[in-house]
């Protein structure tokens, strides 16, 4: 765990699995079939490691060899991927946390100001208690995510991470300093940003990447 200027945790995941997976999705020779199933086979991982405080309750089960203790997730979990690149993250939380609750949020970045802006928002009810995981794969200028945050924010969510795949330093500080209790899970914190925004050296643009809109 990284702790920045101020005490935001940045919880880098240094799993080898998770780092097998992100060398794969950096190589621009990773076409869209293996970057979404690489995309998939980390997010997995990350949300695994993300949802480590989830609460769990006793529960007793029959095996065919007679009782077994055990515990069961009793948080309610609402997963809110950021349009459109998060979606490549979806499928492997809800393979995770099959009866998790999902929000979508669709934050457009403007190509030139970096600036984001929110075109779709559809958030479930009663986000007071949930434990909320918001998976926007580039934390790139912090925009996209503090706009998300804003939003969770105003619809009552009070316990939020981000689940990230490649975070950049600005990223991170501008998280830091807006949400100080949001805690940060990614595999790595980049060099920083290009004159474009773009994450280096980053692994290019996720979404056109998973999409194969290059
Ligand atoms: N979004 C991406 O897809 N890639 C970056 O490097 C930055 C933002």
């Amino acid at each position: 765990m990284i702790v920045y200027s101020v005490p935001v945790p940045v919880h880098i995941v240094q799993h080898p699995l998770v780092q097998d997976a992100l060398v794969t999705l950096r190589d621009a020779r990773t076409g869209p079939q293996e970057f979404r199933r690489t995309a998939t086979r980390v997010s997995v991982l990350l949300a695994a490691e993300a949802m480590r405080d989830l609460p769990t309750d006793s529960r007793v089960v029959e095996t065919p060899l007679g009782p077994a203790e055990g515990r069961a997730v009793a948080g309610d979990v609402v997963v809110v991927p950021v349009l459109r690149a998060g979606l490549g993250m979806l499928e492997a939380v809800l393979g995770l946390i099959p009866g998790a609750r999902v929000g979508h949020l669709g934050l457009q970045r403007d190509e030139t100001t970096a600036v984001a802006s929110q075109y779709y928002s559809k958030l479930p009810a009663g986000l007071e208690a949930s434990y909320v995981l918001m998976i926007d794969p580039m934390l790139a200028t912090g925009g996209s995510a503090v706009a998300g945050l804003d939003l969770l924010w105003r619809a009552g969510a009070r316990n939020v991470r981000i689940a990230c795949i490649v975070a950049a330093p600005e990223g991170v500080a501008l998280v830091e300093s807006r949400y100080p209790d949001v805690h940060i899970y990614t595999p790595v914190v980049d060099q920083g940003l290009n004159a474009r925004k773009f994450i280096v050296p980053g692994l290019g643009d996720f979404g056109d990447r998973l999409y194969g809109t290059l």
